[in-house]
């Protein structure tokens, strides 16, 4: 049985304040978790001061991106261990704003994702189509090329730390969630896939987290289906009573 992984996405949301702020009312009101691994992304300028209101909770901390290289001149980016100094223990790597305003490639994504392994941090690599891909049949060609790629190389022990999210680009900040069905279908396929690659032991251990719209008012309806083990929430994790609801959906 999988654990149910629920991770928020803070964006370039928040100013300092504001993420300490979020971080105690989420420390406080997510303390009675037990069954749910918890987990927020801020900003990279406030991952330490997030980290640090976070330590010995049940709510862990994680970059948005991280780079493929220890050091070197790559101005703008932040190499695994940075990340690991501030306290943050995952990083999502992938997500279709990146792919989309900054460029990233699924070459980068694969490189991203090894040296994260590599020096221990906890990815959660995003994959998903456009809606010009779905409208044209291309869902499980593109979901297909990006989580291959983004997995190649990567051992089979590697992969027991990978977490997917898969996030059709129609369904992020839009509004419009997928249905259960349609995420059921793509989270069989990717599994399917990992299974070929992995074999049907890891890809049955392998978390595949939902993420486009996710709310309150939907989680549940999401997570009634079995493929789905949790949600990667990008605007409804900036408000700790969202976040909350959504974290504590069963009760
Ligand atoms: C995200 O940022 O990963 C995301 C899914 O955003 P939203 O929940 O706002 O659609």
């Amino acid at each position: 049985m999988r654990r149910r992984f629920i991770a928020g996405n803070w964006k370039m949301f928040k100013d300092r304040q504001g993420a300490i702020e979020l971080a105690i009312a989420l420390r406080q009101s997510l303390a009675d978790v037990k069954d749910v691994d918890i987990a927020v992304c801020p900003p990279a300028v406030f991952l330490s001061d997030v980290a640090q209101v976070l330590r010995g909770s049940n709510i862990g901390v994680g970059a948005q991106n991280v780079h493929w290289a220890d050091e070197g001149p790559f101005t703008g980016e932040l190499s695994p261990g940075m990340i690991l100094t501030t306290g943050a223990q995952y990083a999502i790597i992938g997500h279709s704003e990146r792919r989309q305003y900054f460029g990233e490639t699924d070459e980068w994504v694969n490189r991203r994702l090894r040296k994260a392994l590599e020096r221990g941090l906890k990815p959660i690599v995003c994959v998903g189509e456009s809606l010009s891909e779905r409208d044209s049949g291309k869902t499980t060609e593109v979901v297909g090329r990006q989580t291959r790629k983004a997995l190649d190389g990567v051992t089979s022990t590697e992969i027991l730390n990978v977490t997917l999210a898969y996030e059709p680009v129609w369904a992020i900040g839009t509004g419009r969630t997928a249905t259960p069905e349609q995420a059921r279908e793509v989270h069989k396929f990717i599994r399917g896939l990992v299974a070929e690659i992995y074999g049907p032991d890891t890809a049955a251990a392998l978390r595949i987290l939902y993420g486009g719209s996710v709310k309150a008012d939907n989680i549940k309806a999401l997570m009634a289906e079995p493929e789905l083990d949790g949600a990667l929430v990008g605007g409804a994790s900036l408000k700790a009573d969202e976040f909350t609801r959504i974290v504590k959906y069963q009760s």
